[in-house]
């Protein structure tokens, strides 16, 4: 008998079914729409696929990027270090120098990373004392014409990345051969915004010129920045100031300026690290207000610093200290890159509040992935959607943690978004155009970029 009692549990049973499958079904929507679609990567280093081929690629291969801090910070030896990274000596005498610093740093995401690249790619499920060896061969198997288009286009989605072209062993800035169909590229400046004094001798060097006064080198960085500019495939510039400075910049006269370039040719010995970064600044706030005047986006590192043992302070790197720039140039395009990390809380009111910052998570994912999750649900709930980027790699030497870092992208925008549904923030449609905006459009539309004959370069 169907007591009152039992019919209405079975309706609330029947209602929260129909509840809980409309969420799956949304949850499945959300997840198929982020990981079908075709990223626009807006930070990489890779190396040319061409030099990776000439390189020994073995299991120690994979330990060259981002987690080789981790080693380091584990108390790892540089010595230690250049032993296991040298293809001539015997693999299972490197596998027992690096065993016990990989058992310290393979709780960390940048380990994971490398862990989850094995598991994808080369079917090799852990790394350990039982699968080096399988894992070794495999990454020697993997060196072939193709593997680049495997993994970046087939397996991470990556439709294009902009790629600065700075890790070991590029050949000589004019010499650098993009590989078309995977990169377009950005250009640092970084001889004429690091100006001291052996810095004016190589920029003589390098573009022919003789540089007797400040205005020399000011017409030398014009014509440099006019040549970026005719360049289609350079869509943006990039500024690496924050390992070596406080990237806070001031208002510097040109006669102030002048005096310190001055000081620099004629008494170099009485040049102070104060007048150095105070003719940098001047250099720098020139070259931000010829971006500005092309359209050049500029892409500006903050936050936290790839390396060890640094010299320069991590609070100098807070997105912070740019606020005086973003009203001086209310049209250039300030890409604030790696989210600040860890000082998003700050990069969010700047991108909230001043219309031409924007937000980049390159990096961000492999550093931590809660840190991510939890700045990018914030950055949701604060900043418009057309200034966040939610994807670059940034990776040099390993192809394969480029992709291992789309697919943590992926997974985290995935559970951002169906959190933010399930708790009715958004709706459905609200976060299927968000993931379209944060992983793709946006970098297409805010670096202009454009396809041409199969290949991405900046628009007209
Ligand atoms: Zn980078």
């Amino acid at each position: 008998m169907i007591t009152k009692f039992s019919s209405a549990l079975l309706l609330i049973t029947l209602m929260v079914g129909c509840i809980d499958s409309k969420k799956n079904g949304t949850h499945s929507k959300i997840r198929q729409t982020v990981d079908s679609i075709q990223l626009v990567d807006t930070h990489e280093h890779l190396i040319p696929e061409k030099m990776r081929l000439s390189t020994t690629t073995d299991f120690f291969h994979l330990f060259k990027d981002y987690i080789r801090n981790d080693l380091l910070s584990s108390g790892m030896g540089k010595d230690i270090e250049q032993y296991i990274l040298n293809a001539e000596n015997p693999l299972d005498s490197r596998w027992t120098k690096f065993a016990p610093y990989w058992q310290k740093t393979r709780n960390t995401t940048y380990a994971r990373n490398i862990m989850l690249a094995a598991k994808d790619l080369f079917e090799v499920e852990d790394i350990n004392e039982n699968t080096y060896r399988l894992l070794n061969q495999k990454m020697l198997e993997s060196n072939k014409p193709g593997w680049y288009n495997y993994v970046l286009k087939e397996k991470a989605g990556i439709e294009v990345a902009l790629l600065d072209p700075l890790a070991y062993g590029y050949p000589q800035d004019s010499t650098i051969q993009i590989q078309k169909e995977f990169f377009v590229r950005v250009k640092r400046f970084s001889d004429f915004i690091s100006i001291d004094k052996d810095r004016i001798r190589k920029i003589e060097q390098n573009t022919n010129s003789v540089l007797n006064e400040l205005d020399d080198l000011l017409n030398v960085l014009d014509i440099e920045i006019e040549k970026v500019a005719k360049n289609h495939e350079i869509v943006a510039l990039k500024s690496g100031h924050a390992y070596s400075r406080a990237i806070r910049y001031e208002d510097v006269t040109h006669a102030e300026a002048e005096n310190v370039f001055n000081k620099m040719i004629n008494s170099p010995q009485q040049i102070e690290f104060r007048d150095e970064t105070k003719l940098q600044d001047f250099i720098m706030l020139h070259l931000m207000r010829k971006a500005e005047y092309y359209n050049l986006p500029f892409q500006i590192h903050t936050g936290i610093l790839a390396g060890t043992s640094h010299q320069n302070n991590i609070s100098n790197t807070n997105a912070i200290h740019l606020s005086n720039l973003f009203p001086k140039f209310p049209q250039l395009k300030f890409i604030i890159f790696h989210g600040s990390y860890p000082y998003m809380a700050e990069l969010g009111v700047l991108a909230k509040t001043h219309p031409n910052v924007y937000i980049d998570m390159s990096w961000m994912y492999v550093i931590s992935p809660e840190a991510s999750r939890s700045a990018l649900k914030e950055w949701l709930l604060t900043v418009p959607s057309n200034k966040i980027m939610a994807f670059g790699g940034d990776y040099g030497q390993t192809v394969e943690a480029t992709y291992a870092h789309a697919v943590m992208a992926r997974r985290i925008v995935t559970e951002v978004l169906i959190e933010m549904v399930d708790k009715e923030y958004l709706n459905e449609q609200d976060a299927i155009y968000l993931a379209k905006r944060i992983l793709r459009e946006n970098a297409l539309e805010i670096y202009n970029l454009e396809k041409k004959e199969g290949y991405y370069a900046r628009g007209e």
